[in-house]
């Protein structure tokens, strides 16, 4: 690898999801040298493996496609995935920060034909798509993955299987003698953009995430309906591949409660709306959605949506928190109890599949980081504190929509910039 050149006037930004691309490009674009890190082996983050964005319904390449073009054509910027930070010392215009990257085994020289995947047997769980499906141990992420390269996992290393895909290589991009690296950087300010993660849905012990097949998060929905998820893009139900026509989908799963999330998670309200059209995408008229909700959280333009989907044959809402999920053992069908508050009917609901709106936890949630940050009640970053270290963005200060979350990056990029104009100011 070139090795990575950096000054206390380079911005470190942590994290590879739209927020951190958007706040490496944003600062790059204004003259600055950036690294950007990421932990996976590819850009993108949680928005890459959604199949639609509300409101438009347009899928994920759209936005993502614009920001790899902008990426692609910076010289400012270095991208170091299979990377962490590790340590951060120093303070505000002059750090020393130590990045940790793990070994791909795969070179630069890799065209992403796939002959390495051809010729290992060995499957590991795809984290991609949530460990609902397996992919080859020598593997692209995902169609969209940035860099386009080919990664061995690390569980072949040593083994014949990896000494088959080298030998399947036909432009030598497969090095079996790469080794964890450790790179040691200046720089000025840290944008730190590592997102947030889907709450623990087996928490939520009534629901019976885990124990009951057919009762999914949305996460795992968004890729059940992606014609490159496990099931090819239909919306079949887990315990016996049967076509889910009748679909729930429970509010608040894990937000809005003290034993759980205490915040709002802001984007489930519209995320099963959204959903709610990829049913009646999949069956047509047939579809039948059911939301159970407390309130509809639908702010600014996106009210439009909702009444849209209010206004859709297909769909149905229920005003109640449902208080348990049952499983008929004969079906497998889950069947929800709980008492519609408009009407104060009690209701034992049977459907195909429940969907779960599970709630956004910030990934610095539990994490050991780095960094004196400053968190808020529910562990998100307050993007700007005085005397953190780190300049929070995206999903790391707040649960956001995409749009929300670049505007935020885009903040926070210039809150570093600011300081390593600061530092260059000083210099001269
Ligand atoms: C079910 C569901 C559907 C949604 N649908 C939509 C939608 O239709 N439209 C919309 O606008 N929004 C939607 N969202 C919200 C959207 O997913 C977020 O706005 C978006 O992911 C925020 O991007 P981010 O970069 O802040 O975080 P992330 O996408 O979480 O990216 C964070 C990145 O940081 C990396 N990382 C984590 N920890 C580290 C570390 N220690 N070191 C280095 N890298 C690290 C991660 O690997 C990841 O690449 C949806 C959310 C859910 C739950
Ligand atoms: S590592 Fe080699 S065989 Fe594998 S995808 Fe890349 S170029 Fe093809
Ligand atoms: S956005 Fe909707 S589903 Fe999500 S926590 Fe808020 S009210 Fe509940």
């Amino acid at each position: 690898m070139a090795p990575v050149i950096a000054t206390n006037e380079t911005i470190v930004v942590v994290g590879g999801g739209i927020s951190g691309m958007t706040a490496a490009l944003e600062a790059a674009e204004c003259g600055k040298q950036v690294v950007l890190v990421e932990n996976t082996a590819t850009l993108g983050g949680r928005t890459a493996i959604l199949y639609r964005y509300f409101p438009k319904l347009c899928h994920p390449t759209c936005g993502l496609e614009i920001n790899l073009r902008r990426l692609k054509a910076s010289r400012d910027i270095r991208v170091l995935t299979l990377a962490e930070v590790t340590r951060i010392t120093g303070t505000r215009g002059n750090f020393s920060v130590t990045v940790k990257r793990s070994p791909r085994y795969v070179n630069e020289r890799c065209t992403a034909c796939g002959a390495c995947a051809e010729a290992v047997k060995t499957e590991v769980p795809n984290p991609w798509n949530y460990g609902l499906s397996k992919m080859k141990a020598a593997y692209l992420p995902h169609a969209m993955a940035y860099p386009q390269r080919y990664v061995i996992d690390p569980s072949i290393i040593g083994t014949p299987e990896a000494d088959q895909a080298k030998a399947a290589c036909k432009y030598g991009a497969v090095d079996l003698d790469m080794k964890e690296e450790t790179i040691e950087l200046q720089a000025g300010a840290v944008v730190w953009a590592t997102g947030w993660k889907p709450y623990d849905a087996a928490k939520i012990q009534p629901y019976g995430y885990g124990r009951f097949a057919n009762v999914v998060t949305s996460v795992e929905f968004e890729r059940l309906a992606d014609p490159h998820g496990p099931t090819g893009g239909k919306i079949l139900r887990p315990s016996d591949g049967k076509e889910a026509k009748s679909v729930a989908f429970i509010q608040c799963a894990g937000s809005r409660d003290e034993n759980h999330l205490r915040h709002c998670s802001r984007i489930c309200c519209m995320a099963s709306l959204k959903q709610t059209q990829y049913v009646r995408e999949a069956y047509g008229d047939a579809a039948q959605s059911t939301v159970y909700y407390i309130d509809i959280r639908a702010i600014d333009r996106f009210e439009d949506f909702y009444a849209k989907v209010q206004k859709d044959q297909t769909v149905k809402f229920v005003k109640s928190k449902v208080a348990r999920i049952a499983e008929d053992q004969a079906t497998r069908d889950p069947v929800l109890h709980g008492v519609d508050t408009e009407g104060y009917h009690r209701y034992a609901n049977r459907h195909d599949l429940v969907v779960l709106a599970i709630g956004m936890e910030p990934s610095v949630r539990g994490a050991d980081i780095p960094a004196e940050v400053v968190e808020d009640s529910s562990g998100f970053i307050e993007p700007a504190a005085d005397g953190a270290m780190v300049f929070g963005a995206g999903c790391a200060t707040n649960a956001l929509d995409v749009n929300r979350a670049t505007q935020n990056a885009t903040a926070a990029a210039l809150r570093a910039i600011q300081v390593v104009n600061h530092v260059s100011r000083a210099e001269s």
